[in-house]
């Protein structure tokens, strides 16, 4: 049995809902939950503590290969301090994108997460890279989607600010994270794509759960 069997790809833009689903999801199916998105917040926040620029890819990769990245569901340590916080916030979602464009940080991170699934026989792994890089071979692939406006609102609810700038800083992130030559966010050739605009979470994991069993 390859490690990628027992594994559900999510992949999709900001504010696409992945994260409610895929715990959710992750709940029901009895598998572990694997938030990718949170690992290059986290060397992010490795990067921006040692005051290293973003886009130097040289000084980037030799950081991210040595940052240690602790992950429970709950929590992230980066280097053994607590970052669960720092990795929401504004400065780490400004620069994550440019650190998520280094090749090097994404060899090493893909190579984390796959023996992440490996060691656990499976999982819920939500990302941008998933399907179509990370376990092209996963049992099930999704591209979770919904409205720019839905997005917007949605990160307002859970941060604040004004509804127009944030659907501006998502879409800004959302370019540079399916224009980049490595690995760019994109829907993969056999995945189902769903969008989430005007469905509940519920709705949208019973239908996932659906394709799963069937
Ligand atoms: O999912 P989340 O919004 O937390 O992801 C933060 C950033 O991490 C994305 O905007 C993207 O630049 C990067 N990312 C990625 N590949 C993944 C997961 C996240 O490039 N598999």
């Amino acid at each position: 049995m390859t490690p990628s069997v027992n594994v559900v790809a999510i992949d999709g833009p900001a504010g696409a809902g992945k994260s409610t689903i895929a715990r959710e999801l992750a709940q029901v199916l009895k598998l572990p939950y694997l938030d990718t998105g949170a690992m290059y917040r986290g060397i992010t926040c490795a990067v921006l503590r040692k005051g290293v620029d973003p886009s130097d890819d040289g000084a980037v990769a030799q950081l991210a290969v040595s940052t240690v990245l602790d992950i429970s569901d709950d929590a992230l340590l980066v280097d053994g301090i607590d970052a669960t916080l720092d990795i929401r916030g504004e400065a780490v979602t400004r620069a994550v994108s440019s650190v998520a464009a280094n090749s090097e940080v994404r060899r090493d991170l893909r190579e984390r997460q796959r023996k992440w699934v490996s060691e656990r026989g499976g999982g819920v792994v939500e990302g941008r890279d998933i399907a179509t890089v990370v376990f092209p071979d996963a049992r099930l692939k999704v591209f979770l989607t919904a409205s720019p406006l839905v997005r917007a609102q949605r990160r307002v609810a859970q941060i604040g600010g004004d509804v127009e700038q944030i659907a501006r800083d998502i879409a800004e992130r959302d370019h540079k994270d399916s224009t980049r030559s490595d690995s760019p966010l994109r829907e993969s050739e056999n995945s189902i794509l769903v969008d989430t605009s005007n469905r509940s979470i519920d709705d949208v994991v019973h239908q996932i759960v659906g394709v799963f069993h069937g």
